[in-house]
């Protein structure tokens, strides 16, 4: 039988946890399984030098477990680096479940799941992410009271994608000050992929501004929703990647900024929602450097929703939850002059105030 591959690594000559490219110094990898629910899932905490490793919980029908370890891994090191540079006493963590969140979800898979959440004494902290909604977590909140992104009826800040949206939009008028001079995002071609919670505000916001937005989505219905909504314009190109506008926002899925992609694009700012959108952190930043492509790096801007949760946590008031969203404009700004000041990536800037943080407060223990 030949042997699985993922991203180039052949898993008969590595170490199948602790070898993996993404494992990264994870403190702790947690694996769940209830035969009864048909539960399996994945906790990863990445690091908790900084406070309890908090991130969201997803739900995805992988091809297979390792695509679900891989994922886990990456995904909870990611919190580790936003949550850091939101300056939020936060450590990274992320969990996934393993299955179709339309088929496969039920109440007790997820009271499971929060039973396994609680066994870790609050070492990590859940949240809603891809395949969950607020009511899942209203659930998880019956068994563990280490969960956030519960619905407001029950005291939490509900759902948080509006705040992301808002997160994004700030970040990307950041990007265009430095790029354009401007920031307003009046006038500017903007091309939105993906129009789910986040797409939506985000396309909301940019319309409001005056901004003119093409967007692209798989699932039809929902393009002629937004669109007919905010007066967004359908794109009606073959590849997206080659679209004449000013900003490109990747608001789906992650990796879409690639060898083939960068090559293609003809927009002069990157800003959007999706977590993970380089394929390869150094040498994708690199690309856009060259190519003179300003990266308002995801883990940066996307991090309204972390706030949010953040401030059910800490009892904060919507309003503080706005007010250090609408910093994320602040952050990207010095974050890209930052990275031209030092010739680095932004990306690459962007973990470097973030490690500096979790290093200060290591030496301090
Ligand atoms: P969502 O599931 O509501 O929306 C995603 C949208 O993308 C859907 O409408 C889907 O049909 C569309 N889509 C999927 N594949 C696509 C493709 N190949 N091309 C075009 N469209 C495609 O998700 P969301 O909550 O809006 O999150 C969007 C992204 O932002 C995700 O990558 C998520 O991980 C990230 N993110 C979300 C939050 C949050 O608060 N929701 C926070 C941080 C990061």
């Amino acid at each position: 039988m030949e042997a699985e591959v993922i991203k180039g690594q052949d898993l008969k000559k590595i170490a199948p946890v602790f070898g993996q490219q993404s494992f990264d110094d994870h403190e702790q990898v947690v694996f769940c399984y209830d035969k009864e629910t048909g539960l399996k899932a994945i906790i990863g905490i990445h690091n908790s030098v900084l406070g309890p490793a908090l991130g969201g919980t997803r739900m995805w029908n992988y091809e297979s477990e390792w695509e679900a370890l891989n994922d886990v891994l990456r995904l909870s090191r990611g919190m580790t680096f936003k949550n850091a540079i939101t300056g939020l006493d936060l450590g990274g963590g992320k969990a996934v479940i393993i299955g179709d969140a339309k088929t496969q979800k039920s109440p007790e898979l997820m009271r499971r799941f929060g039973q396994f959440v609680d066994s870790l004494s609050g070492k990590y902290i859940t949240a809603e992410d891809v395949g969950m909604a607020t009511k899942d977590m209203d659930t998880v909140r019956e068994v563990t009271k280490h969960v956030t992104g519960i619905s407001e009826s029950l005291g939490g800040s509900g759902n948080p994608s509006p705040v992301t949206g808002y997160g994004v939009f700030m970040g990307m008028k950041a990007a265009a000050k430095y790029k354009f001079g401007v920031d307003t995002l009046e006038g500017k071609k903007i091309l939105v992929q993906g129009v789910g919670n986040v797409g939506e505000t985000l396309v909301k916001h940019i319309r409001n501004e005056g901004g003119e937005v093409f967007i692209t989505d798989i699932n039809q219905e929902r393009l002629e929703e937004v669109s007919k909504k905010h007066g967004a314009k359908i794109y009606e190109g073959e590849d997206i990647y080659t679209a004449d506008v000013d900003i490109y926002a990747p608001c789906a899925l992650g990796a879409t900024i690639n060898d083939e992609t960068i090559e293609k694009l003809k927009a002069k700012v990157i800003a959007g929602a999706a977590n993970n959108q380089l394929a390869e952190e150094e040498k994708h930043g690199q690309l856009l450097l060259d190519k003179g492509i300003v990266y308002a790096p995801d883990f940066l801007i996307n991090a309204g929703g972390v706030i949010n949760v953040y401030a059910e946590l800490k009892g904060f008031t919507r309003e503080d939850t706005m007010r250090q969203t609408e910093n994320i404009y602040n952050t990207t700004l010095e974050i890209l002059k930052k990275a031209e000041e030092s010739n680095m990536t932004t990306q690459k800037a962007a973990m470097k105030i973030a490690q500096d943080r979790i290093d200060q407060k290591k030496n301090e223990k």
